[in-house]
């Protein structure tokens, strides 16, 4: 279809028709000297085949790190570090991330700093990593339970998005990015979340997810170092952060990032409510969307405190203010708003009840 054409970003590509032959085409340019393709476990065993196969007798050394957020840490870092030094990497190598956000943003980071640089691309394997983490240039590492609290700004030099990779992913996982495809609609486009909302969201179409990059990228052009109207894409984030990390602090089965930005898009839908014009039937929609969606958490009063302590760190504050975006109205976003503790315990509450 004519909606699905290559998208233009900050000096590269995001490719979207046949993605997995146009990495093919992306690495015979003979730029490069070496070719690394970083997996974690999973994607190692249901993704590499399909870019194996399209790779042909394309040469790489592989690094495979263990899935899940545990890995996206420095001692990670240092492991792909070793490989690259041990593999004999040279500043004309190039690292192929191939795998959800974790691979994404460890990988980006990695190789951002690798010899002060080398390139890297985005296969980006997961629903999450296609409409959010693979588009703007973020890549990072977490400390402790700090999430993305060390990183660069550092674009990739393309993105190939195949959805083909979708198929073997968990119900679980494809819920955790539809949360952000429902974000982009609420912050940019009141037509697009009509249609989610009206979608079986098991199964998100190639349009809608190309709709969503479309939206992320857009963004991430006009402000890529997060001044202004980037930060749009933070609403459900304050809160939804701070939830995810007490969850994976707390729980034994935690949260997808996609099932807390959810309960944060609530409460934070809920303080739009109440400070920044959205109306009630708003509220309402967007509350009964997202709780048919995604399983209802138990926030108790015993956590508020918690909660607060991990949203002062967070690193979108300034000047010790707890910052969040809220919404206008269903389709308009209203950045920088400074939120008192009383308020966000009144927007948790509003959630659990
Ligand atoms: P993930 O990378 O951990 O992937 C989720 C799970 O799916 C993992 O177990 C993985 O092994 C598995 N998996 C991946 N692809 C698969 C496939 N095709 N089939 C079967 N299993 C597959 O997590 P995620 O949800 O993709 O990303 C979350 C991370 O992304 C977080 O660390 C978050 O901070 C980061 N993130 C970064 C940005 C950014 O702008 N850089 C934006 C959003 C999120
Ligand atoms: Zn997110």
């Amino acid at each position: 279809a004519d909606t699905m054409e290559t998208l233009q970003s900050n000096n590269y590509n995001i490719y979207f028709n046949d993605a997995l032959a146009e990495v093919a085409r992306f690495i015979e340019q003979g730029k490069y000297s070496r070719f690394f393709v970083l997996t974690d476990e999973n994607t190692g065993k249901y993704c590499l085949p399909l870019l194996r196969e399209k790779l042909g007798d394309a040469d790489f050394d592989l690094i495979e790190i263990n899935a899940g957020e545990e890995s996206k840490d420095i001692d990670f870092c240092i492991g792909v570090w070793k490989m690259l030094i041990d593999f004999g990497a040279d500043r004309k190598s190039l690292l192929i991330n191939l795998g959800g956000g974790v691979v994404s943003d460890l990988g980006g980071f990695a190789a951002s700093t690798f010899k002060r640089g080398i390139d890297f691309v985005h296969v980006p394997t997961t629903l999450l990593s296609q409409v959010d983490a693979s588009v703007g240039g973020k890549t990072g590492i977490d400390i402790d339970s700090i999430k993305n609290i060390i990183g660069t700004f550092t674009q990739p030099k393309a993105v190939f998005i195949d959805y083909e990779f979708l198929k073997t992913l968990p119900a679980r996982q494809i819920l955790s990015g539809t949360a952000e495809m429902l974000k982009h609609g609420l912050i940019c486009d009141a037509e697009y979340w009509s249609l989610l909302k009206e979608s079986d969201l098991s199964q998100p179409t190639g349009e809608m997810v190309y709709k969503s990059v479309a939206i992320k990228n857009k963004v991430v052009l006009e402000d890529p170092h997060e001044r202004n109207i980037r930060k749009s894409l933070n609403f459900g984030h304050t809160i939804g952060h701070a939830v995810e990390t007490y969850s994976l602090i707390n729980d034994e089965d935690s949260l997808s990032h996609g099932e807390a930005i959810a309960i944060g898009m609530i409460c934070e839908a809920y303080l739009s409510y109440k400070k920044t014009g959205l109306s009630l039937d708003e509220l309402n929609e967007i509350t009964d969307v997202l709780m048919e969606l995604y399983p209802f958490y138990q926030l108790r009063d015993e956590m508020n405190d918690e909660l607060l302590e991990i949203m002062k760190k967070d690193k979108k504050n300034l000047s010790g203010n707890i910052n969040c975006t809220l919404l206008s109205k269903i389709g308009q976003f209203n950045i920088d708003n400074i939120c008192t503790s009383d308020e966000l315990i009144e927007s948790l509450q509003y959630y659990a009840s």
